[in-house]
């Protein structure tokens, strides 16, 4: 990645994600001195992407638990290989507000959460852009939403709907998290990707579920968010402790309060093994 990196910025990017989650810090905030690890967020990095899918799944399972009818929608176009990426995505999302605005949709379905689900043609000649969605929906008419997607896309579509299983949360928060999941980018076409893929919607909710905000929001998580004023790493604060600093001394006495189990001595070592048996050979003679 780093060898395709062309502008200043592709280079700051690519040292953060090099360097993300490679120590422990110590930081202090409201509740006190804690641990924390210096996570870039970026969507390139393969690291940050399975922490945020980890927490999307969370918060799509604790929210389609109180759906009343839990139902798992696939919405598929024919490809346009003449549409650059990002005009793909933008036409589905479009098409997809269009058939939420119909009648019998709004009568079907009361709310949902849905995401993009990008994949690449074997032959890398083009992308495929599906929509995934949870929703909450008694009953929607197969016949009617495949005919009515298929006219406001102008083309050949597929719908593909059935009842919810627990691990569609599961991967509903994997697409949430990894942007590029299920793409085989080669490592020159990671930048040119991630580019197009700026400031472009790639999930959200609709009807009477409430957006993704702060906090659930795996992508949001530091936009509106008060840094922790930062300490030092981990080793440093553990070397100076060592040395006799008596302020590292003094946070290290906080984080082993805080976090015990971390910072457990070494057990006992094990007993010696009892002696082995001595068994005789069978042809001994006494
Ligand atoms: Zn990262």
């Amino acid at each position: 990645m780093w060898w395709y990196a062309q502008t200043p910025r592709h280079h700051w990017v690519a040292e953060r994600i090099e360097r993300c989650s490679d120590a422990l810090w110590v930081v202090r905030d409201e509740s006190g001195v804690r641990l924390t690890s210096n996570h870039c967020n970026n969507r390139q990095c393969p690291e940050c992407a399975n922490r945020r899918a980890r927490q999307a799944s969370k918060v799509v399972a604790a929210r389609v638990a109180r759906y009343k009818w839990p139902t798992f929608l696939t919405l598929t176009t024919t490809p346009r290989r003449d549409l650059p990426l990002r005009e793909q995505i933008r036409t589905i999302v479009t098409a997809f507000n269009r058939l939420r605005r119909h009648a019998v949709w709004q009568q079907s379905v009361s709310g949902g959460i849905w995401v993009l689900e990008i994949t690449r043609h074997p032959h890398r000649t083009h992308y495929h852009v599906h929509i995934h969605a949870l929703m909450d929906s008694k009953f929607v008419d197969w016949e009617w939403l495949r005919e009515r997607w298929t006219t406001i896309n102008g083309q050949p579509s597929g719908v593909h709907i059935r009842r919810a299983q627990e691990r569609d949360s599961k991967y509903l928060g994997k697409y949430m998290g990894k942007g590029f999941a299920g793409i085989s980018l080669e490592p020159w076409e990671e930048w040119p990707f991630a580019e197009e893929l700026i400031s472009v919607r790639t999930r959200g909710t609709f009807g009477t579920e409430p957006g993704l905000c702060h906090g659930a929001d795996p992508d949001e998580e530091q936009t509106e968010y008060m840094p922790p004023e930062v300490i030092a790493p981990l080793s440093e604060v553990i070397a100076r402790a060592r040395d006799g600093n008596v302020a590292a001394t003094e946070i290290l006495a906080q984080l082993i309060a805080r976090y015990p189990w971390m910072f457990r001595p070494d057990p006992d070592p094990p007993p010696d093994p009892p002696p082995a048996k001595l068994i005789p050979p069978a042809d001994l003679v006494v």
